[in-house]
């Protein structure tokens, strides 16, 4: 399942919220998020970037995939 943000509880109880938000207004379906992911988080469907909702547990928040869009369309909080 692939939703256009993701949302994940972090670990050990924290009350923060770590999203991964993909403005697909912005998104022009290069794939450098998606190549950029070490965990496949990130995806392409129909020309727009995803995340992969049932890997988003990975998801370490190195940021690598905010850094890699040249659009300024993903953004990790
Ligand atoms: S922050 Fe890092 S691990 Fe998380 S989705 Fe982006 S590239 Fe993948
Ligand atoms: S890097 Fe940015 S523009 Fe490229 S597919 Fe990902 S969100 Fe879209």
């Amino acid at each position: 399942m692939k939703l256009k943000n993701g949302l994940k509880v972090k670990p050990e109880g924290s009350p923060f919220m770590t999203k991964i938000i993909i403005d697909s207004s912005l998104c022009v379906g290069c794939g450098g998020c998606n190549t950029s992911c070490p965990f496949g988080i990130l995806d392409l469907d129909d020309g727009h970037a995803m995340v992969v909702e049932d890997l988003l547990d990975d998801c370490t928040e190195c940021g690598l995939c905010e850094e890699e869009c040249p659009e300024k369309a993903v953004k990790v909080e």
